[in-house]
């Protein structure tokens, strides 16, 4: 398993609706994080402030300039969806999450324990 290289393909494919947040976080960012609270309508993320519809595309993905690599620019106040993808090699498979490696499908127990571990530090433990 190789670790992210920022292909932005799991952001794309879940801003749109795919994302939720609880209400612990929605509360907290309406306390510290205004900007970003201003994209939650009635618990739902993301919403156009502007026209309270649901956005096709994350607010806070930004693709770097001359390359092939995005960056989240709320990383350290994200969403845990999102702190905590890829949950399994299951939804990388379904997702083509440029993490995997071929061989990561030939032992897939092996490869869920390595994702457990490069995520330990991103998530709750995973009792599996
Ligand atoms: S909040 Fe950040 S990590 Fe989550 S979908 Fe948007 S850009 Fe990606
Ligand atoms: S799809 Fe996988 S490799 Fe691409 S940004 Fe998301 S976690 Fe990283």
């Amino acid at each position: 398993m190789k670790d992210c290289n920022q292909c932005g393909k799991c952001c794309i494919h879940y801003s749109d609706g795919g994302l939720s947040a609880s209400t612990s976080e929605i509360d907290w960012w309406e306390e510290h994080r205004p900007d970003i609270f201003s994209y939650v309508n009635e618990g739902q993320i993301w919403i156009s402030p502007d026209t309270g519809k649901q956005l096709v595309s994350c607010p806070w993905l930004q693709k770097l300039p001359d390359q092939k690599k995005y960056i989240c620019s709320i990383y350290d106040d994200r969403p845990n969806d999102c702190k905590y993808y890829p949950v399994d090699i299951a939804q990388m498979v379904r997702d083509e999450c440029e993490m995997l490696e071929a061989r990561d499908l030939l032992y897939l127990e092996k490869a869920q324990r390595t994702l457990d571990e490069l995520m330990a530090d991103s998530r709750p433990p995973v009792s599996r």
